[in-house]
């Protein structure tokens, strides 16, 4: 067969495609649960965005299909193996501030801008063109292709919830809804709680009492404020003297002053996404570091104490015997994203703990348990999110890889991430594109724009993964 010059099949269909991502930034696919009926679970607009892509399925002589209204797919081609893409099709509220309109689809100096530009319905429409693309050229493929079109990526994932619920896992595929080149592994995700235990019983008479301590509200986000509340019967003055020469020497801000008889202590640190603690400040463990330096009652002191011993300059679990680096996927982390304490229910630390696939999560559990009952704590809540992981020697990479390594001559790294991506929901899923590399990420952002170029360049090499993937080894 003739070398297909995939390129120029996307740039034959150039204008199309243009109007037809146009049309689907132009639908404000916010989730909206006020509005919310069985045939729109998550309001009009998603479901519109929804429909929009499976009219488009239907004009183009795809096989499509509304999945409880909450995701769906378009499909191609005949035979048992399946290979999908994963998309989805609802955005992020749209937020202040934007120079252009941000449901209008507009074109400037070659870039196309809207919510949803490049996270994730750009990607989408370039998915959906290569499929097309595939089938307007008549190729021969062994397996049928799908277009998997999710409703709820930006929340709760409740599309591919219901969709794999549903119907088949496809055998391979790829989201397209990260970075190019390809993403091969995700670090796995525990959140979970250390408890202190109820029978530790608050020393009468101290000097110094911690009433209350407060930081940070999420598992996943460094905590930029705290708040601890002292009951302080004698020196407090050289006590508030101290906290403003710690203020001062580690260049923080902070304050302090008297509320119903006790003494508050307020600090600010510098939040940052938990994946990598160390690129904030966690205000509450600063906090709790100089909580530590004055002498508060006893039972008080055990959760300060093992906040400083366990987590303080420490955000990869030394002191809690869970060290570990992998070569691909890097170090274990973990993120102190809630601290608080009363005297009912004493001490809680919210961690979130990201992990390699070659961690075995099971034995740091048993680690991190022996560890936290020296310090009178206890292991609760566990929650978890295994790695997602495909070998560089997988057929789905090796495919990829050379897709992309042979239209763009560039060579393709493949990338281990902290975070999760959609492909995750898929068993043998990796993220490809379609930020390019070198590209500033405008997800999520105003003015959020997709380059046209590259938007072109995302469908050519869909297309041909498409074909590549659908073809039997
Ligand atoms: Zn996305």
């Amino acid at each position: 067969m003739a070398k297909i010059d995939w390129k120029q099949e996307v740039h034959k269909r150039k204008n199309e495609l243009i109007q037809d991502l146009q049309g689907l930034l132009r639908i404000r696919s916010v989730l909206n649960e006020t509005n919310a009926t069985e045939e729109a679970p998550l309001g009009t607009g998603v479901k519109k965005a929804l429909e929009y892509l499976l009219d488009l399925g239907k004009r183009d002589g795809f096989l499509i299909k509304n999945v409880g209204n909450l995701a769906g797919h378009l499909e191609m081609g005949s035979g048992d193996g399946l290979i999908a893409a994963l998309c989805h099709v609802d955005v992020v509220p749209e937020g202040d501030g934007w120079i252009v309109d941000p449901f209008g689809g507009e074109i400037r100096e070659g870039r196309i801008y809207g919510r949803g530009a490049i996270d994730d319905k750009g990607p989408t429409i370039a998915a959906y063109y290569g499929m097309k693309i595939v089938r307007d050229l008549g190729l021969p493929i062994d397996k049928r292709i799908r277009l998997i079109i999710g409703t709820d990526e930006e929340s709760k994932w409740r599309c591919v919830n219901h969709y794999f619920e549903n119907e088949e896992m496809p055998d391979r595929g790829f989201a397209p809804d990260a970075d190019f080149p390809v993403i091969h592994a995700e670090k796995g995700i525990a959140d979970f709680d250390l408890k202190q235990n109820r029978n530790s019983l608050r020393e009468k008479g101290a000097k110094i009492t911690l009433i209350s301590f407060f930081s940070g509200r999420r598992y996943n986000m460094v905590p930029d404020y705290a708040r601890a509340v002292l009951d302080i019967q004698q020196e407090q003055t050289e006590i508030l003297q101290q906290f403003n020469d710690f203020i001062y020497r580690q260049e923080l801000t902070g304050r302090y002053y008297v509320e119903s008889g006790y003494v508050v202590l307020e600090l600010e640190g510098i939040s940052a996404h938990g994946m990598e603690p160390d690129h904030g400040k966690n205000a509450g463990l600063l906090l709790a570091g100089f909580l530590s330096t004055i002498k508060i009652d006893r039972k008080g002191m055990e959760f300060i104490k093992a906040a400083v011993h366990f987590f303080l300059g420490d955000s990869r679990g030394r002191a809690l015997g869970v060290q570990h680096k992998d070569e691909q996927m890097g170090d274990v982390t973990i993120n102190v994203g809630i601290m608080t304490y009363n005297d009912e229910d004493g001490g809680r630390f919210g961690l979130n703990m990201r992990y390699p696939a070659s961690f075995s999560l099971d034995e740091g559990m048993e680690k991190i348990m022996r560890a936290a009952e020296e310090f009178h704590f206890q292991v609760s809540d566990i929650s978890n999110l295994k790695p997602h992981y495909v070998p560089a020697d997988d057929i789905l990479i090796q495919k990829l890889v050379k897709v992309y390594e042979q239209q763009t001559n560039e060579k393709a790294e493949l990338l281990a991430i902290s975070g999760g991506t959609y492909a995750r929901s898929l068993q043998s899923g990796v993220a490809f594109g379609a930020l390019f590399p070198g590209r500033p990420d405008v997800a999520h952002q105003k003015d959020e724009y997709m380059e046209l170029e590259d938007l072109l360049r995302a469908a050519a090499l869909y297309a041909q993964a498409f074909y590549e993937l659908a073809l039997d080894e």
